[in-house]
């Protein structure tokens, strides 16, 4: 499904915080249940534009979601499923939905939600639910460059295979909860600012799961998991940054008596790799070359993350100079192609002679020029004027 959440808001791309808080402020009054007489189609959309609010209030959901769209903070091949046609929000329920617009845009001193909620108790999304997993993903550069699919090992909890997950005996059944009907919610009127003002919280016969189990399965205890391991594939697009994180929802716990389950937050760690200094989507790379190389010019394999590339050396080139090699970096996410790859040359004068090269170089020393004066300028100080102030001045 697609669904675009600055779309959905109504904002541009590049909107700030406080014009995605108005835009929401706006939505949300407007769709607000209290104000649609509990019209469905009303509360879906309440759902949807606070969801879309989380997101882009959040810099880093921001993002992550600006990255990897909805796969940043939905999860890979999450949301699929219900929808269809229309809003929908896969992520809130209802009370948190209003929890949100409370904490935000709180109508306090009406009904501070602490009162609303049952004095700040978990909702009956968050009671079911089950935790989330995170796990950290070590990286190397060369897998940033090309995207990777790692596989982690994973302990937990897992649905209970002799109730199939339900907490009941095998042959019975939980029945419906008595006090809310089979709905897990209680719904209130109160008084708001609004006039009629919808309270809901969460049932407290059957915990908000609307049924109650009769005859407990003697292998769980009634909880529906037992301790469990899996192996879970994350598939890592090309061109991630350090620190980042994918989401993989529904690949967390499993919450009790067959709940929604959490996510599996995944935390990229990038490795350093020694060869390469990173600067975003550029790399660089110190390359040393010989004095005959510097001098007549020569071929050189120089490392990439892609293997390994050739560059042309020209003849009479000085330490200092960095030459480019065009869409040799990382992978840009966001906006496709690559960064570039700066190999930075350095002259190396060996330390120890053998007595043939020393015969050759004291030949050399005969005949060869004396190097410019500083002040008298020239391409030499040129290039090393750049390279100490750390300027451009690259070749192609
Ligand atoms: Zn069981
Ligand atoms: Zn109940």
């Amino acid at each position: 499904m697609k669904q675009d959440f600055y779309v959905v808001l109504g904002v541009q791309r590049d909107a700030s915080e406080t014009d995605i808080k108005k835009a929401y402020r706006k939505l949300a009054m407007e769709c607000h249940p209290d104000r649609n007489n509990g019209d469905k189609a009303a509360e879906e959309k309440f759902k949807l534009v606070t969801e879309a609010y989380e997101v882009l209030r959040d810099p880093d959901k921001r993002a992550s979601y600006d990255r990897f769209g909805m796969a940043g903070v939905r999860g890979q091949g999450g949301a699929g499923g219900a929808g269809g046609a229309g809003f929908s929000s896969m992520h809130f329920d209802l009370s948190e939905a209003l929890m949100v617009f409370m904490r935000d845009f709180g109508l306090a001193g009406a009904s501070g939600f602490d009162s609303l909620f049952g004095g700040g108790e978990r909702t009956r999304r968050d009671r079911r639910r089950g935790h989330d997993i995170k796990v950290g993903l070590k990286l190397t550069l060369a897998e940033v460059a090309s995207g990777t699919t790692k596989t982690v090992r994973i302990k937990s909890l897992d649905s209970c295979p002799e109730c199939a997950g339900t907490g009941s005996k095998p042959g019975t059944a939980s029945v419906q909860c008595r006090t809310c009907g089979g709905s897990g919610e209680v719904r209130r009127q109160a008084q708001s600012l609004f006039g009629q003002f919808l309270t809901v919280s969460p049932c407290p016969t059957c915990g908000g799961e609307g049924t109650v189990v009769h005859d407990p399965c003697l292998r769980c205890g009634g909880d529906g998991r037992v301790k469990g391991e899996k192996t879970i594939q994350i598939d890592v697009p090309a061109g991630v940054a350090d620190h980042h994180y994918l989401t993989l929802r529904g690949q967390g716990v499993p919450g009790p008596r067959n709940g929604p389950r959490g996510d599996l937050i995944a935390v990229l760690d990038i490795r350093d790799d020694p060869r390469f200094e990173r600067h975003g989507d550029d790399l660089v790379y110190d390359l040393a070359i010989t004095f005959a190389q510097a001098a007549l010019g020569a071929e050189v394999q120089v490392p990439t993350p892609y293997g390994q590339a050739t560059l042309r050396i020209e003849p009479g080139t000085q330490t200092g100079v960095a030459y480019r090699l065009r869409n040799k970096g990382l992978p840009r996410l966001a906006e496709g192609g690559h960064g570039d790859l700066h190999v930075r040359v350095h002259v190396w004068t060996p330390s120890k002679l053998t007595a043939e090269q020393k015969k050759l170089l004291e030949k050399l020393r005969d005949v060869e020029d004396t190097p410019p004066l500083k002040e008298e300028g020239g391409r030499f100080w040129d290039v090393i004027r750049r390279a100490l102030g750390g300027g451009g001045g690259g070749r192609e």
